[in-house]
This record gives structure tokens, C-alpha cells and sequence, in this order.
């Protein structure tokens, strides 16, 4: 008797029920894999991943991360999307897809802190050596470049200090000595301006090589989740990103691109609201004494603002939510912390691109190798502006204000 009766367990595991095709609903499905089954032998020696055409392991890919890859692709303009655990790990990813021992690569003197320490460190074991130029001087950066120069890096606008550079100027001068460029386009997130098309109406538009993303600011838009991507437009970089990504075992986890595929329909709403927040609160501190610098590409006066005029929206959507401000420097270091301890809706930490207003209070002497010309003297202090109410606010920053730097 018992001898005919299935056992339990392996009528679970193979279970023959399928659900009907044809389900579709807001949200695409998740798929969970590390294996992936193969019809054959034949099938599993000739499935070809790599152009999307077919699956074989959870690492190179998923319905799921598949969609992620091409949608972040229409956001930005490109082609072809590899996505990385972090920011970091995308831009790591594309350093050693790129670089060998003996290479340089150059990268603005304000880029993102822990992409200047994976060069001084890592890149520096590997035999990578590394310039950093100033990325409002294309002259400065046509001089930096040498024979062993293989990628630029630009950033628009630069982290912290967020001086907007002149991107096409810097792009000719890589295209022009045959070096590869690779833009750190968080804070652009495809929405203020297309990396892959920076002069609309030439043909052919002037495009950097490489777009890089920190998923994790606003295509999350939760700051609940870490993520990266590195997009291009030629499949022969591509491959090579691509192939370095499977050999360092890069995947990310699906429940992640699930976060990021329930938030990318709303980014470009959300984008805008917290660049109409900032560019309010951002001309508010400027009638603020004391403050004697109010660093945001969008106001007249702020380094590099016929760049970010020239290559940006005008309008609401033309600026990520982020700006900085220089501090008087007759205000001690500690004053200035006590404003940053002082806000209450403003919290104290990393990143941006959620719905919480951030703040972070930076030491100039630790981020850049000299004080930048178009910076005047003080304390810097970035606020990354979440979706609050700007009055509310406008409030917190008045009260901090009034009891610390009175
Ligand atoms: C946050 C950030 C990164 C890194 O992203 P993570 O996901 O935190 O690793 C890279 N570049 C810029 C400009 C960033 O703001």
C-alpha cells in the first residue's frame, strides 16, 4: 500500500501544477533564482545570457533584473545596463573592466569621496594609478591627460561642493586624445539632462561612454536600499563591464530591484518636487547672513551656473534636491555642529534621494587636495532636501539658525 503512495516530499519539490499565462498587473513579477533549469543538455551548452536572450545562472541575470536594465536604459538614453550591489560597487565594476596595471585614470578633484579612495587604494594595488584635475578647467583637464591615460571621470555637478562643470567641453577634450569617459550621473538620474545626448540637435550628439548610477538615491527614492548601474550605448564596452561583473560576482538581490522597480514610475515626480523644495530653501539661506556661499548649480552665481544653464532643464526637474552652504567662518566649527544637532525634520546622515531631509556638515580639508578657487572661505554644510513641506522646513533651518549661530 504505502509503496504506491507518492512521497511527500518530492511531490512538493516537483510539483506538475502551473499558473496560466497571462497574469499582468501594476507590478511586475518577481523571480527568484540562483539556478535556473534547462530544458536539455543541448539547451544548457548553447543558452546564451549575455544579449538577453536566454537565461543560465541567478548572477547573469532574471526576468526581473532584466526589466530593472532596461527601463533604467529608457531613463537615461542608453542601451545597455549592467546593475551592481551599490554606487560603488557600478563604479568599481567599471574601473577594473577597464584598467590594467599601468593604466591611469583621472577623476575630478570633487568627485564622490569613496570613488577617490577606490582609486587611492584599490586601483593603487592593482598597479592604477590616478590624477585628480579641476573639472572647471578643460585646459587643466587636457594638460592632466598623458599616454598611459585610459578613462576620465566627470560628475555633474560635484559632490558636496556641487560646482557644475561644463560636460561637453570636457567630453571633446577626452574624445579628442581617445580616452574613454564615465559620468557619475547620480544627481542628474537621466532627468536633468541626457548623458547620451549633450548637444541636442548635432548630429551626431555629443555622449559620454559610460553612465554610471547610485540606484540608491533617487530611482529608490526610499533610502532603504543600495544600488548601481553602469549604462552605455556601445556593446563592446558593454561586454567588457559585463563580463568583469560576472567574474567579481557582482548580483544583486531581486527583493532589491523590486524595491527599485515599485519606485522608478514615480521618479521623475519626485525629482521635481524635491528640485522646486530645494531651489526655494536654497534662495531662502541666501538672505541668510550667516552664510556667505550658497552652493546650488541652479542659482546665478554659484560655480559652473552657465554649465548647468546651458546643458540642463530650466524648469522645475532640471536639478537634483541637494545644495550646500558655506558657513561664515567667524561661526567655530562647533557652532556649526550644534545647527546640524540643532534641526529636528532635518536628520544627521549619508546619502539622499528619500522622502527625509538630510543634513551633513563636511571638513573641506578632507575632500579636496586644495582650497577650490570658486569657493569663499567658511564651513560647508550639504542638505539633501526630502519631500517635507519647504515651510516646515524653512522653520527648522530659522529655529537651528537663531539658537546656534546667534
Ligand atoms: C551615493 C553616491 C554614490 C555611491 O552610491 P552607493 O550606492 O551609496 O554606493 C556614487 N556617486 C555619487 C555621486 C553618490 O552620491
Amino acid at each position: 500500500m504505502a509503496a504506491t503512495l507518492p512521497d511527500i516530499a518530492t511531490a512538493l519539490i516537483h510539483h506538475p501544477y502551473r499558473a496560466p499565462a497571462g497574469f499582468d498587473a501594476p507590478q511586475p513579477g518577481v523571480f527568484k533564482a540562483s539556478t535556473v533549469f534547462f530544458p536539455s543538455v543541448a539547451a544548457m551548452r548553447q543558452t546564451e545570457w549575455k544579449d538577453k536572450t536566454g537565461y543560465t545562472y541567478g548572477l547573469h541575470g532574471t526576468p526581473t533584473t532584466y526589466l530593472l536594465e532596461e527601463r533604467l536604459c529608457t531613463l537615461e538614453g542608453g542601451l545597455q545596463c549592467v546593475l551592481s550591489p551599490s554606487g560603488l560597487a557600478a563604479i568599481a565594476n567599471l574601473s577594473l573592466a577597464l584598467l590594467r596595471s599601468g593604466d591611469e585614470v583621472l577623476i575630478p578633484d570633487n568627485a564622490y569621496g569613496p570613488s577617490k579612495a577606490l582609486a587611492a587604494a584599490e586601483l593603487k594595488s592593482w598597479g592604477i594609478s590616478h590624477r585628480f584635475y579641476d573639472p572647471l578647467d578643460p585646459q587643466d583637464l587636457a594638460a592632466s591627460i598623458s599616454p598611459a591615460t585610459r578613462l576620465v571621470w566627470l560628475e555633474a555637478p560635484g559632490s558636496v561642493t556641487m560646482e557644475f562643470p561644463d560636460l561637453p567641453a570636457l567630453v571633446r577634450v577626452c574624445q579628442a586624445r581617445g580616452v574613454w569617459t564615465a559620468l557619475d550621473n547620480t544627481w542628474g538620474a537621466g532627468l536633468a539632462f541626457a548623458p547620451f545626448d549633450l548637444t541636442p540637435g548635432s548630429n551626431p550628439s555629443l555622449a559620454v561612454d559610460f553612465s554610471v548610477q547610485a540606484l540608491t538615491k533617487y530611482p529608490s527614492g526610499g533610502g532603504d536600499v543600495l544600488m548601481g548601474s553602469v549604462i552605455t550605448r556601445d556593446p563592446a564596452l558593454h561586454m567588457a563591464v559585463k563580463l568583469t561583473h560576472m567574474r567579481l560576482g557582482l548580483g544583486v538581490g531581486v527583493n532589491d530591484v523590486e524595491t527599485i522597480l515599485r519606485s522608478l514610475p514615480s521618479i521623475e515626480l519626485r525629482y521635481r518636487a524635491h528640485d522646486e523644495a530645494a531651489r526655494e530653501l536654497a534662495r531662502w539661506c541666501q538672505s541668510r547672513t550667516e552664510f556667505v556661499q550658497v552652493l546650488h548649480p541652479a542659482l546665478a552665481g554659484s560655480p559652473g551656473h552657465d554649465a548647468w544653464r546651458s546643458l540642463c532643464k530650466p524648469g522645475p526637474g532640471g536639478a537634483a534636491g541637494l545644495f550646500s552652504v558655506m558657513v561664515d567662518p567667524r561661526f567655530s566649527q562647533a557652532q556649526v555642529d550644534a545647527f546640524c544637532d540643532q534641526l529636528k525634520l532635518f536628520k544627521l546622515g549619508y546619502s539622499w534621494g528619500g522622502p527625509v531631509s538630510l543634513v551633513v556638515p563636511y571638513d573641506m580639508g578632507s575632500l579636496r587636495t586644495g582650497w577650490p578657487v570658486a569657493l569663499k572661505p567658511g564651513r560647508v554644510v550639504r542638505f539633501s532636501i526630502g519631500l517635507e513641506a519647504v515651510a516646515d522646513l524653512k522653520l527648522d533651518l530659522a529655529q537651528a539658525l537663531n539658537s546656534a549661530l546667534a
